[in-house]
């Protein structure tokens, strides 16, 4: 009989709920009883549709951010919040997003600090630490929302983040090694443990999910230390690690003395026998349980449940009642519910699973090991065409598209000739200042077009008019930027409502859900389009835009395009091939909207890179592997063009450190980038590494509606100057400007080109 549980559940709702429920309260429109009214709910929701499991997961529920709740449950609050008015929810919330609900004007604290969860696309509020940092347990809330489970009839299973993974996810804010925290921590950990054992609690499961990276010998040590300690408590431990493989860290955990341990089988399937056959007993004495993740927990792809009982059921034979199953990772990463999709093509629909879909998939499997495939013979034969049907569909394999990817040669990514000689070139036919200034593609989008495109989308206005809004909005565009004195415009994509989801919706291959929604941070959440087929372009997609827009000016008009792997990197992908292959089928695409945007006299072209580097794999020996095929496909989708046309290319950020030459083998002729927050420190890396092509180091940080007066802006552009050559450099934001105001816009702008002008004389 194998255990059935789950590592967590969304938290948002199925329509948001959540969301909503927080805006308004943070803007006072409803009070504290009625949010907290609404979490209640989702929380019972939520365990309902888990409830044919052994368990449910208890702490995976949180208002802003699960690393958030744990420096709560820590009693470690940042010292800045200590004397402020109000609960410690208000005070949870201002460290959360700078300000709780009774804050008003200026009395807002400086927010934690928000970064990637590993791999994903969750963002989590960075624990602070200094050498004086204590613990001081409040496991209030996790207690209630113990016994809010158990008086529904749920059995708990309290999820927490291990000590040392929640240590290693912060950052010291003094001098100190954080490191030397653990004996603290662990105090706390287990006086936690001691009162979770009195309230009905058989099992807990503790997340070290640090454990799929390169850890130093301190960092595991601490692993050891801390379970060799948490080992002795009286409640019963499940170890649990997801996203990727333990390697190294492997025979670590075999020894740990816990009662349980939970592998990501999906990423790491071919460590499952060896963890098996080295799983050492526990402090009884006892076999340790071994729980599998066997339901891909980060993808919207249904399971293929035959292949995977064929390699399960000698495993589940083998284990008995040591086994236990579970998705591969918490749902979090998931969309809730795939019931509501009225709107998505059925036959694609039948092809995926949402968390609620993917808990039904392990109730099947759970039932087919303890009862036989027999007695579930229709649900299997269901699954089984399903996945057939996608194997086979037409929709989802393209022949000409695969055959182009396998016709891709190496001279396809090289640009005709070095920079030096296409630099001359454009220089002699765009005749542009020093220090010349541009943008990086978007302008305010306003409600007025907003509301454009959603007319046009719902069909309340027709092509025509919809075509001459988009058409007044890039003329006032360029009005402006002749005025502003810019030297290459764009045309400010009002058509464009997000910059992955515009190219999605007119390629081949791509579907778009309704509700498909994940947690993004706090109460933002995405709804990444699905690419299920091989990827084509059917027709030109900006092309008639750019053209018109070049119309209007005789500067020149910069071409705006996503690239391959930003496009890729935003996107839920397929899981029948490798990532690099549809980044290429994407590549080949955005490649051919390249050629036709050059072949209409668009001369300068940015394709924007803005993920590139959130798509790097989380053990740092498999970044090369990535960085050849994502920089192959940004080359592939750039370099097809003549010497005469600029290739610019944007990214979001500018640490480069790690990663400086693969950039630098782009070769884009002019890259943008963002380093106005940094004082252009983030330039340091370009001391050492002789970066060859032109570079526009953001001067004017869009993420504030501050205005950066001229000066502020020369001195960022002399700083440049001291690592990079005054003639190989640019002039423009840090990114693109659609979230802010023209009444900003306009004089940031404007003190820009003055900027410029400035650095010329
Ligand atoms: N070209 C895009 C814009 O200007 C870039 C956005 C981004 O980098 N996130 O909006
Ligand atoms: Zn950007």
């Amino acid at each position: 009989m194998a255990t059935l549980h789950n590592l967590g559940f969304p938290r948002i709702g199925t329509k948001r709920e959540l969301k909503f429920a927080l805006e308004k309260f943070w803007q006072k429109k409803i009070p504290v009883e009625q949010l907290q009214n609404t979490a209640q709910e989702l929380r019972k929701k939520h365990w309902q549709h888990q409830q044919a499991l052994s368990f449910v997961p208890v702490g995976d529920f949180s208002f802003y951010d699960q690393v958030l709740d744990t420096s709560f449950l820590l009693g470690n609050v940042p010292d800045r919040v200590e004397n402020l008015e109000g609960t410690n929810l208000d005070n949870y919330f201002r460290i959360a997003r700078g300000r709780s609900a009774i804050d008003t004007g200026c009395s807002c604290v400086h927010a934690g600090e928000m970064t990637k969860w590993f791999d994903t696309n969750y963002h989590y509020i960075v624990p602070e630490f200094t050498a004086d940092t204590e613990f001081n347990l409040d496991c209030k809330t996790l207690l209630k929302q113990i016994s809010e489970a158990n008086i529904l009839g749920h059995k708990a299973k309290p999820v927490l983040l291990g000590p040392v993974s929640y240590l290693w996810l912060g950052k010291e804010k003094d001098q100190s090694n954080k490191i030397d925290l653990l004996d603290k921590i662990l105090i706390a950990y287990t006086e936690l443990l001691a009162q979770l054992a009195t309230r009905n609690v058989d099992w807990v499961q503790i997340d070290e999910p640090i454990l799929v990276t390169e850890l130093d010998n301190d960092w595991q040590q601490a692993i050891t230390k801390t379970y060799q300690l948490l080992g002795n408590s009286p409640i019963k431990i499940l170890l649990a690690t997801y996203f990727g493989q333990l390697k190294e860290n492997l025979p670590l955990l075999c020894e740990l003395p816990v009662a349980g341990v939970h592998l990501d089988a999906i990423n790491a399937k071919d460590e499952v026998s060896t963890l098996i056959d080295n799983l050492t007993t526990d402090k009884n004495g006892n076999e340790k349980i071994v729980s599998l993740g066997i339901i891909n927990g980060r993808n919207i792809w249904k399971t293929d449940i035959i292949a995977l009982l064929s390699w399960l059921e000698p495993v589940a034979e083998q284990l008995g009642k040591r086994l236990w199953l579970a998705p591969s990772c918490s749902l979090l990463h998931v969309p809730v519910d795939l019931n509501n999709e009225e709107k998505l093509d059925p036959e694609i629909r039948s092809w995926l699973a949402y968390a609620i879909q993917k808990l039904a998939e392990l109730e099947l499997v759970g039932k087919v090991l303890n009862d036989g495939r027999a007695s579930c013979v229709q649900a299997l034969a269901d699954n089984a065409a399903a996945i057939e049907s996608r194997r086979s569909s037409l929709r989802v394999h393209n022949q000409t598209v695969k055959k182009r990817v396998e016709a891709i040669s190496d001279d396809m990514s090289n640009r005709q000739s070095p920079f030096a000689e296409r630099n001359t070139l454009q220089k002699g036919i765009f005749n542009l200042p020093k220090f010349p200034t541009t943008t990086i593609g978007s302008f305010p989008q306003t409600t007025e077009i907003r509301q454009a495109r959603r007319q046009y989308k719902n069909g309340d206005i027709d092509q025509a008019s919809y075509q001459k809004l988009m058409q007044e909005e890039i003329q006032h565009c360029v009005d402006i930027q002749h005025q502003l004195g810019l030297d290459v415009l764009v045309h400010g994509v009002p058509e464009r409502n997000d910059m992955v989801e515009y190219f999605g919706e007119q390629l081949d291959g791509y579907a778009f859900s309704q509700f498909g929604w994940v947690q993004s941070y706090g109460s933002r959440c995405v709804k990444p389009p699905i690419i299920f087929g091989d990827i084509s372009r059917p027709q030109a997609m900006t092309v008639e835009w750019s053209k018109f827009a070049q119309t209007l000016t005789n500067k020149p008009m910069k071409g705006m395009l996503t690239g391959p792997v930003t496009i890729l990197n935003w996107s839920f992908v397929r899981d029948d091939q490798p990532r690099s292959t549809t980044c290429l089928q994407l590549a080949l695409a955005i490649r051919d909207e390249v050629l036709d945007l050059e072949a209409a006299g668009i001369n300068i072209i940015q394709i924007d890179e803005a993920a590139l580097r959130e798509g790097l794999p989380l053990r740092r020996a498999q970044w090369q592997e990535y960085i050849d095929w994502a920089i192959q496909s940004f080359k592939l989708s750039a370099n097809g063009v003549s010497d005469k046309t600029q290739i610019h290319t944007h990214m979001c950020y500018s640490e480069f450190n790690d990663m400086i030459a693969a950039i630098a083998d782009m070769d884009a002729d002019v890259i943008t980038i963002e380093t106005s927050r940094s004082d252009m420190e983030l330039l340091d890396v370009f001391d050492e590494f002789n970066y060859p092509n032109d570079i526009g180091p953001g001067v004017y940080d869009i993420h504030t509606p501050n205005i950066p007066t001229v000066e502020y802006m020369v001195n960022l552009m002399k700083k440049a100057a001291k690592r990079i050559p005054a003639e190989n450099l640019w002039v423009n934001p840090d990114c693109g400007l659609k979230t802010r105001g023209w009444a900003e816009v306009k004089p940031a702008l404007e003190n820009m080109v003055k900027a410029a002008i400035q650095l010329r004389g």
